[in-house]
C-alpha cells in the first residue's frame, strides 16, 4: 500500500515514509491509495481474535514495509499500558452501547492511537540511527496522549502547544507534571485554532521542518487515524456475533480525526456500519455541514466539552477528497476558497451524499449536563461531557430515526472533567490513584504568545539537532 496526498503534489511513498511526514509536503493530507473493502469471508475470519490480533491484521491491510513481527510487537508493547486487555471494552448502559475508549495512561481515547504512534516513531528512527522532534497543538487531551506516548524516549523531543488556560485543570496537571527532559509545554496566549495554526505554518516552513526533523503527532498523522479504524472494526465485529448485523456509531467531534476513522471503518466493512452520527457541541460547523451543505468558519465558542472547541477541522480535507470523487484539483480549490473567503458551499448531490455517510447534530452545554444527569439517574454509570455529547446524539437519533443499534463512543474518563460532572450530578466522579498522585508534582511549562516567530524561536532553543 502506497500513500498519497489529498493534494496531489507527492509521488506514491511507503507507510513508514507517510508516518514521518505527517501532513503532506504540498500542505495536504495523506491518505492510502486506495481504501480496502473485506469480503463476508474476510470479516468472518476477524471475529474471534482479541483486540492485539485484530490491530495486526486491520493495520497490515494498510502497512507492508514493516516486518510483521516487528509490527506485532510494537502493538503489544502499545496496549500493555492499557489496564485491561480488551483494551476498549464495550458495555451496554440504558438503550445505547458504550465503547470505553479510556483505559489508557492519560484516560483519553487517544491514548489508543498515541501510545502507538509513539511506539512507531521510535521504532522508525531506531533503524536509521536517526531523531526527531515532534510538535503538536493540542485542545487539552492530545497534549497529554502525545507526551505520554514518547516520553523518556530517544532520539525524540515533543513540543507541545496547548491554549493557556483554556484546558482543563487536569489535562494541564497531566501535561505539565511529566518530568522528563524531552518534553516542553508551551502555553500559547490564544485560542486551540491559534495553537493549530501555528503548528501548521511551521510545518509550511519546510526548511525549518528539515533541519529540525519536525514530526507531526497531531490527529493528521495518517498512523493515528488508522489504529483509531481498529476500535471500530471489533466494537462492530463484537456485536455482530451477538447476531447484531447493522451498527451506527456516534463520535463526539473536534478535529474530525476519529470520525474519518469510522468512516474509514465504514468503507471497509460496507453493511456492518449503517452510518455515524457526528456530534458536536455549540462549535457545531461540521453539523451545518451536514445539515445545511454549508461548511463556514465561526468563532470558537469555548464550553465544557473543550476537546471539542474547535472551528477548522484539520482532517476535514481528508473526507472532501472522497466527496469529490478523489479529485485532487478541487480539494486545491475548495481549501484555497476556504481560505479566502472562511466557507466552502457543496451541491445538492454531495450534501445527499454527505447525508449518507453522516447524520449530525450539535448538543448545547445545558442539554450535555441533563444528559450526564438523566444518564447516572437511569443508569449510575457517569459520563464525561464529551461522551454526553455525543450519547445526546444518538438520543436524537433514535427519536427521529426509530430503531437502531448505536454505539456510542466514550472518549474521556469523566474524573478528567470534574466541574462539568460534578454540576450534573451533585458529587465528583473518582479519582484514579494514578491522576491523584499528579496534584503535588512541580509543573514545567512556558507561557508563550501566539506568535509563529517565538514558537519557532523556543523550538531552535531546545531541539534536538542530532
Ligand atoms: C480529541 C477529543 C475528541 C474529538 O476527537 P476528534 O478526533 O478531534 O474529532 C472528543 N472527545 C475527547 C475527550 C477528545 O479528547
Amino acid at each position: 500500500m502506497k500513500y498519497i496526498s489529498t493534494r496531489g503534489g507527492i509521488s506514491p511513498i511507503p507507510f513508514s515514509n507517510a508516518v514521518m511526514m505527517g501532513l503532506a509536503s504540498d500542505g495536504g493530507l495523506i491518505l492510502p491509495e486506495s481504501l480496502p473493502v473485506l469480503s463476508n469471508d474476510e470479516i468472518k475470519d476477524l471475529e474471534d481474535l482479541s483486540y492485539n490480533e485484530l490491530a495486526f491484521r486491520i493495520m497490515s491491510l494498510f502497512i507492508d514495509d514493516i516486518e510483521p513481527e516487528d509490527l506485532k510487537r510494537l502493538i503489544e508493547i502499545s496496549y500493555k499500558t492499557f489496564d485491561t486487555k480488551e483494551v476498549t471494552p464495550l458495555i451496554k448502559k440504558d438503550n445505547v452501547y458504550i465503547l470505553e475508549l479510556f483505559h489508557g495512561p492519560t484516560l483519553a481515547f487517544k491514548d489508543v492511537a498515541l501510545q502507538f504512534l509513539g511506539n512507531l516513531f521510535s521504532y522508525l528512527l531506531s533503524k536509521d540511527n536517526s531523531f526527531m522532534n515532534i510538535l503538536g497543538a493540542t485542545s487539552g487531551d492530545t497534549g497529554s496522549a502525545a507526551i505520554y506516548g514518547v516520553k523518556g524516549k530517544k532520539n525524540i523531543n515533543i513540543f507541545i502547544l496547548h491554549p493557556h488556560g483554556r484546558v482543563s485543570r487536569m489535562q494541564a496537571l497531566q501535561m505539565t507534571t511529566v518530568q522528563d527532559k524531552n518534553c516542553f509545554n508551551l502555553a500559547i496566549e490564544g485560542t486551540f485554532d491559534d495553537c493549530q495554526a501555528i503548528v501548521k505554518a511551521t510545518f509550511n516552513d519546510l526548511s525549518f521542518k528539515e533541519r529540525y526533523r519536525l514530526g507531526a503527532i497531531n490527529s493528521i498523522n495518517w498512523a493515528r487515524v488508522l489504529a483509531q479504524v481498529v476500535y471500530y472494526v471489533y466494537a462492530a465485529l463484537k456485536l455482530k456475533k451477538e447476531g447484531i448485523m447493522e451498527v451506527v456509531f456516534s463520535v463526539p467531534t473536534g478535529n474530525f480525526g476519529d470520525i474519518f476513522a469510522g468512516y474509514v471503518a465504514k468503507r471497509l466493512l460496507g453493511d456492518l456500519i449503517r452510518g455515524l452520527i457526528l456530534a458536536t457541541n455549540e462549535n457545531d460547523i461540521l453539523t451545518q455541514f451536514v445539515n445545511k451543505g454549508v461548511y463556514r468558519r465561526g468563532t470558537v465558542v469555548q464550553t465544557i466539552s473543550p476537546s471539542m472547541d474547535i472551528q477548522i477541522a484539520s482532517n476535514f480535507e481528508r473526507y472532501l477528497f472522497y466527496l469529490y470523487g478523489q479529485n485532487h484539483q478541487r480539494v486545491r480549490e475548495a481549501m484555497e476558497e476556504f481560505d479566502k473567503k472562511g466557507e466552502i458551499t457543496f451541491s445538492d448531490d454531495e450534501i445527499r451524499e454527505a447525508q449518507r455517510d453522516f447524520s449530525s447534530y450539535s448538543i448545547n452545554q445545558k442539554d450535555t449536563i441533563d444528559i450526564i444527569s438523566g444518564f447516572y439517574k437511569e443508569t449510575g454509570y457517569i459520563l464525561d461531557p464529551h461522551t454526553a455529547v455525543g450519547v445526546g446524539a444518538a438520543k436524537k437519533f433514535l427519536k427521529e430515526r426509530g430503531n437502531a443499534q448505536i454505539i456510542c463512543l466514550a472518549t474521556a474518563h469523566p474524573c478528567k472533567f470534574p466541574e462539568a460532572v460534578e454540576r450534573a450530578i451533585k458529587k465528583k466522579p473518582d479519582m484514579p490513584d494514578a491522576m491523584k498522585a499528579l496534584e503535588g508534582l512541580p509543573r514545567r511549562f512556558e507561557v508563550l504568545p501566539p506568535s509563529i516567530e517565538r514558537v519557532k524561536s523556543y523550538i531552535e532553543e531546545h531541539a534536538l539537532t542530532s
